[in-house]
């Protein structure tokens, strides 16, 4: 029945309202840090919450995770907000962790008074050294058991910005022997003299992850708090930090882990597409080659896409890596029923049709989408002088060659059947010009006999009289290898495609495509899908490929 279709976590949300949860304190978050874009990744997460939040009709929050000033950047957190609503969802409460700083540092002070927290003034070389191995236990700080008033003044000198940065943290005390290193008296604060995008320099001491991040949700009253699986050695720690400060009257939240997405021909941390960004290696966050929710968007991908991609991959708890074509194959389905359909000739050969009259223009009609009702139809200049694609002629061919040669008979697609007759060609033995003529009976649509004619090969074109020229940028993997980023010591940087972008200046489109706009979406017959490129400008258009019709990479 219905559970069977329910992943794990949400099992896990179903038992805990069974046992005695109300469905009232449901509540979850997403929690970026503003440090980069948001990518394909992080809809997984969005994805993810959001979607409990919808299923459970529960409040969801956007909480920035803030607390590195030296990382984070205001355009970071406009463009994640911009995203997470173009994606389609809607936040309950926009939250900072920076709005916590204070009473962070109250329960800090707290923890100080009961014994549970000091201040080290080692280095961070020796701390870590003192830490051991998970095998050995570690050895305690010498200043372990400094005493509570010489902890509270020297935090509060910190707090106060009278100690140079990497001079003095704050660790938690709980247990050097622990066999979860991260228990051995882990960090809570450190002192970063940085200004930050929020607080300005309010503060020069800030709260490590795992001090800020469970406060946070029991702020927030988040009862799942739900993470990759890097953090599952945190819980313990997240159990840890809240135990010390959590009264029984509220609700205490609950971290679970899954599985990071990944996808295969790509990178996907912050840290690897900020260097694509710095190094110029593409043109900036939302390059459409980059597997940014803000870069696919640009590519043309639609959020129904990326919903419908997130469903179809799942929520797993074990790392896997999921293969880019299943992306693709999202959005070849989600634009095959949305994209309109349109001409443009990419790489153009001149076509004359012998017997049509000179100077005529004919105004065919040219159905929107055959995929869609009522989808309408627009209006395509036909002509005695046209363009097709270089590739779709052959002087000879075999007789599998569905395509217009010499002798045989073609469909111009809502036009006419067409036959190739001579070619004319330049002194180095390139053809410039392709004579034809056309069955004048058989115009589509028209209910003669003639165009009810059934012929193998349907082309598509456009009016040289008539046509806009365009640039056409398509796209390729930005990486050559499967998992550019698990080379050990190779850098991801050694696998980029140098192929990744082919731009083309000379496209022909119909010029039913002068009225696209941004977002719109097409499909340029037999050529793939396109939308306009945010650089386009009325004298000047600029089509991104999103995808082929058909996936080029199937073995
Ligand atoms: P990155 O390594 O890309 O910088 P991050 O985990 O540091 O990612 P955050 O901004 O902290 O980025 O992530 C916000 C939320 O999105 C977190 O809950 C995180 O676990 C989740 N998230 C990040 N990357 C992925 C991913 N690849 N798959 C699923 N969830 C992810
Ligand atoms: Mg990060
Ligand atoms: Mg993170």
């Amino acid at each position: 029945e219905a559970s069977e279709s329910l992943n794990f976590l949400e099992h896990i949300i179903a038992e805990d309202l069974k046992s005695g949860l109300s469905k009232d304190d449901l509540r979850f978050r997403f929690p970026p840090e503003p440090n980069g874009y948001l990518h394909i990744g992080h809809a997984a997460s969005i994805c993810l919450n959001f979607g409990l939040g919808e299923d459970h009709q529960s409040p969801v929050n956007l909480r920035f995770d803030d607390t590195n000033p030296i990382k984070e950047e205001q355009e970071f957190v406009d463009s994640i907000k911009n995203d997470i609503e173009w994606l389609g969802f809607k936040w309950a409460q926009e939250c900072y962790t920076s709005d916590y700083f204070q009473q962070l540092y109250d329960w800090a002070i707290e923890l100080i008074k009961n014994g549970k927290a000091y201040v080290d003034g080692q280095s961070p070389e020796l701390i870590a050294e003192q830490k051991g191995t998970p095998t050995s236990p570690g050895k305690p700080s010498p200043h372990r058991d400094r005493p509570t008033e010489e902890n509270l003044e020297i935090f509060e000198k910190m707090k106060n910005g009278e100690y140079p940065a990497g001079s003095y943290v704050l660790r938690a005390k709980i247990d050097m022997a622990s066999p979860n290193m991260l228990m051995r008296d882990p960090l809570m604060y450190r002192i970063v003299n940085r200004a930050h995008h929020r607080t300005g320099t309010d503060w020069c001491i800030y709260p490590m992850y795992d001090w800020a991040h469970g406060q946070s949700d029991y702020i927030e009253q988040v009862s799942h708090s739900l993470c990759t699986l890097e953090f599952k050695s945190h819980r313990e720690l997240y159990d840890w930090f809240l135990d010390q400060i959590y009264d029984e009257n509220k609700l205490r939240p609950k971290q679970r882990e899954f599985a990071r997405r990944n996808l295969s021909y790509t990178v996907m941390s912050k840290r690897k597409l900020l260097e694509l960004v710095q190094t110029k290696t593409v043109a900036g966050w939302d390059d459409p080659r980059m597997p940014t929710i803000s870069g696919l968007r640009r590519r043309g991908y639609t959020p129904e896409s990326i919903r419908k991609f997130s469903e179809i991959s799942g929520i797993s708890k074990r790392d896997s890596v999921t293969d880019v074509s299943l992306l693709e194959y999202a959005i070849r389905e989600d634009l095959n029923k949305r994209a309109t359909r349109a001409m443009a000739v990419i790489d153009p050969v001149k076509l004359v049709i012998t017997n049509y009259p000179e100077g005529k223009t004919e105004m065919l009609e040219a159905e929107n989408n055959p995929e869609m009702e009522n989808s309408g139809s627009h209006e395509v200049p036909f002509s005695r002088e046209l363009y097709i694609e270089k590739e779709d002629f052959k002087e000879e061919a075999g007789s599998k060659y569905f395509r217009l040669t010499i002798g045989k008979e073609v469909r111009l697609k809502n036009a006419y059947i067409i036959k190739g007759e001579s070619v004319v060609k330049d002194e180095k033995g390139n053809i410039t010009e392709i004579h034809c003529t056309a069955d004048l009976e058989s115009r589509s649509g028209s209910g003669t006999e003639a165009s009810m004619r059934k012929v193998k090969g349907t082309l598509h074109w456009v009016s040289i009289q008539h046509a806009i020229k365009a640039e056409i940028r398509e796209y390729d993997r930005l990486f050559l290898d499967e998992a550019p980023d698990a080379h050990g010591e190779k850098s991801f940087m050694e696998f980029l495609n140098p192929e990744s972008l082919k731009i083309t200046k000379e496209a022909y489109l119909e010029p039913f495509l002068q009225e696209a706009k941004l977002e719109d979406k097409f499909q340029f017959q037999r050529v793939g899908y396109f939308t306009l490129d945010k650089d386009a400008t009325a004298e000047y258009l600029i089509f991104n490929k999103t995808v082929g019709l058909k996936d080029s990479w199937a073995k």
